[in-house]
């Protein structure tokens, strides 16, 4: 039996934690009518310590696993002058496909508008600022004292220190080698940490899951299933219309042609949930469809690192979300600052599972939304996660073939099937 359970994975733990989470708290809400025992004791003391417990343990990984990944993401990417023009092109369609996909998911949730009907303020009461200018923004960005910005989880100066940081490291190479390292270990140590904390996600979604429907009942059933239904049809769009779009428009191949070699790459990644562990699988398919192996073993492992178009337009729809929750109306100003966060967070969400749900903490901070309702999409986020990730190596393979063919770094006639591919480019 215990044998039995062991081989259980995290991700089905999650999905279980969430199921039991969801019945007990409807039971509670039903069944259990004496306030005492339901409000004081279990929604307000044991839900309640499980449930944030897990948030702020999630909280604690924030500035430090983005900043380490951001330093020895741009570090790394020391090939960036060997390989010229790619590198830069590459970057921009990354930031550009990331930039729409958030755009998208602002507006489909805009419209079926998930999370209306979820009186929020009844669970968590807070305070929502929402009167940030566009050039305040602009001028947060820039940090005056780094670790302030550090200590206060201020994520865009934190993101622009690690990006200048990692550039400069790029640049001194062997000079630097010893801080190099030190970055390189830390982002180690980071991602052996969540990988730990992780491992508690199945009781913290059953508390924040328990407590939520013991609170809503089965009314708050409707707006997570919305919710859901936003980011799948946003990650459908983003990979069956906008990349298609691209790829039509920018190199005029044929995406079923794309698609058709590519769907596997996209079940592993699903089954996965991570764009790291895809990376060889993804180079593989792309020299299949005739792309340079020097382009792709460059893009393919900074897109992993850095382009998460999947993973932004789940952070679109659980801002809209949570905003509509709790009846907050996002201006024009905080909306702009909801999708430059969230390429910023793209590029501070690492390729491995459930890290996206992580670096949503600061997208939600950008506008002062509150963390807290990040416990309700928490449940079902490891399902999303799956979709998503499959999103997310798409990108990462159409932006190359972009750039591929930008840089004359394709074979168009292995590509249109008209020559077998060789295993090696030249
Ligand atoms: N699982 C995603 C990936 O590896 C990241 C995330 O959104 O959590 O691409």
């Amino acid at each position: 039996m215990i044998s039995k359970l062991k081989k259980i994975s995290l991700g089905n733990w999650m999905i279980i934690g969430m199921i039991l989470g969801f019945i007990t708290g409807l039971l509670l809400n039903f069944y259990l009518k004496d306030p005492f025992i339901k409000d004081i004791i279990l929604i307000n003391n044991v839900f309640y310590l499980g449930g944030n417990g897990f948030i702020k343990l999630m909280k604690m990984l924030v500035v430090p696993l983005v900043f380490f990944s951001i330093v020895v993401g741009v570090a790394s990417i020391s090939d960036i002058k060997k390989i010229g023009k790619i590198g830069g092109r590459t970057i921009l369609i990354y930031l550009l496909t990331t930039g729409i996909a958030v755009t998208i998911a602002l507006l489909i949730a805009g419209i079926i508008k998930p999370g209306e009907g979820l009186n929020m303020v009844a669970i968590v009461k807070t305070n929502i600022t929402t009167n940030i200018t566009a050039t305040d923004t602009v001028l947060s960005i820039i940090p005056d004292n780094p670790f302030n910005a550090l200590a206060n989880g201020d994520m865009l100066p934190v993101i622009i220190f690690g990006v200048i940081i990692g550039v400069i490291l790029a640049k001194l190479r062997e000079e630097t080698k010893l801080v190099n390292d030190f970055f390189t270990q830390s982002n180690t140590v980071m991602m052996e940490m969540t990988r730990i904390i992780m491992k508690f996600a199945p009781i913290g979604i059953f508390c924040l899951m328990a407590k939520t429907f013991a609170s809503l009942g089965f009314e708050g059933l409707i707006p997570l299933t919305k919710y859901v239904i936003c980011v799948l049809i946003g990650l459908a769009i983003q990979a069956f219309v906008v990349y298609p779009s691209l790829l039509v428009i920018l190199t005029r191949l044929n995406p079923i042609r794309f698609f058709k070699k590519f769907i596997s790459v996209m079940f592993f990644a699903f089954s996965s949930s991570t764009s790291n562990a895809t990376i060889p699988l993804n180079i593989e398919k792309l020299t299949e469809l005739g792309v340079s192996r020097e382009v792709s073993s460059f893009t393919i492992p900074l897109g992993a690192t850095i382009n998460m178009d999947g993973t932004a337009i789940m952070q679109g729809c659980a801002v809209m979300f949570a905003s509509q929750a709790y009846g907050m109306d996002l201006g024009t100003s905080a909306l702009l600052t909801v999708i430059f966060t969230a390429v910023m967070a793209s590029i501070g969400t690492a390729g491995v599972p459930s890290v996206g749900l992580i670096t949503l903490n600061m997208v939600f901070n950008s506008v002062g939304l509150p963390v807290e309702a990040i416990g309700i999409i928490m449940g079902i986020d490891h399902l999303l996660d799956m979709f998503r990730t499959a999103v997310n190596v798409t990108g990462d393979a159409i932006c190359t073939i972009i750039v591929s063919f930008k840089n004359k770094a394709i074979d168009l006639d292995i590509f249109n099937g008209k020559k077998e591919a060789q295993d090696t480019w030249d």
